[in-house]
């Protein structure tokens, strides 16, 4: 049903190396295709937080981008530890240290007053970021607050950090080089379904032009712990030819791989971390797996051109 989607025989192969070049607590998740090309995610561990992050990208494009993991913060359970969000309940002042603590570690500790958030709501809204918005949602519990109802945002600004928050849904951010924007994008089953990572590729290329665009994917729930009924999973085969009808599980990642794949970023462009949130509450906050949690994040910034 999709002529668009051509590599869907293509295969991966997974390998943690020790990276030679960072300190030794960084790690580089090295993904190849069946076309042998490869990339680097690399993990960081700074300040005792650990982030995946893309430093070829930051060094040759200024374009910084990170997923965070869970420890390294000040929440006590069931927030424990890096929860980064205000709007699960936990306290005001923690999650603004936690966040500062993150900016830190990434390499952003200066443009914490001008970090935009938003009220994620599961919807359709694509929200362009300006310079104005600079600041919209950057400390919880204060004015001004996030970005009301939107689970998409973009902007070609430099200095101004986007972050949204995530347990379990899939985090992507996606990124074009020249001229340089990037998007932050919260995929959870419904905006998946609905396809917002491809129509956030589809306005960005409005606004930008005919441009070359990465995607980054970072730890969602995986097939392997998310059981949703068979007659979910029927409607994703119905929009998704890479969705199994036969099964009662969901492959959010898959989905959102497919989507990419139609809006024009093809396999090759694409980057997925491939870590399940569930499998790995050590790690990651998960709502199938532990209800009331916290939210660990997905963060880009264009940093400032020389
Ligand atoms: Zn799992």
């Amino acid at each position: 049903m999709n002529q668009h989607f051509s590599d869907a025989q293509v295969t991966h192969r997974l390998q943690w190396l020790v990276c030679p070049i960072r300190d030794l607590n960084c790690q580089r998740l090295v993904k190849f295709s069946s076309e042998g090309r490869s990339t680097v995610l690399t993990s960081v561990v700074n300040h005792g937080i650990t982030y995946h992050t893309d430093a070829e990208l930051q060094g040759s494009s200024g374009i910084l981008l990170a997923f965070s993991e869970r420890h390294g913060g000040l929440g006590s359970a069931p927030y424990d530890a890096l929860n980064l969000a205000a709007h699960v309940g936990d306290d005001d002042a923690v999650v603004n240290e936690n966040r500062r603590r993150f900016m830190t570690a990434v390499g952003a500790a200066d443009y914490h007053d001008r970090l935009v958030t938003a009220e994620q709501i599961h919807g359709a809204a694509i929200v362009r970021v300006t310079g104005e918005d600079a600041g919209r949602g950057a400390r919880a519990g204060e004015i001004p607050p996030p970005i009301p109802g939107t689970d998409v945002i973009w902007t070609t600004e430099s200095t101004i950090p986007l972050m949204l928050f995530f347990a379990d849904c899939v985090p992507v951010v996606v990124v074009c080089t020249s001229p340089r924007a990037i998007a932050v994008v919260h995929a959870g089953w419904r905006g998946a379904y609905a396809g917002i990572v491809g129509a956030t590729v589809r306005a960005m290329r409005t606004e930008l032009g005919d441009v070359e665009l990465l995607a980054y994917v970072g730890a969602h729930i995986g097939a392997c712990c998310y059981e949703v009924g068979p007659s979910l999973v029927s409607q994703f085969a119905n929009m998704f030819v890479t969705i199994p009808r036969a099964s009662d599980r969901l492959d959010l990642g898959a989905v959102v791989a497919e989507d990419l794949d139609r809006a024009g970023i093809s396999r090759e462009r694409q980057w997925h971390l491939e870590i399940c949130t569930a499998h790995n509450t050590n790690r990651f906050f998960s709502y199938r797996a532990e209800s009331h949690t916290g939210r660990h994040c997905a963060f880009a910034m264009l940093e400032t051109r020389l």
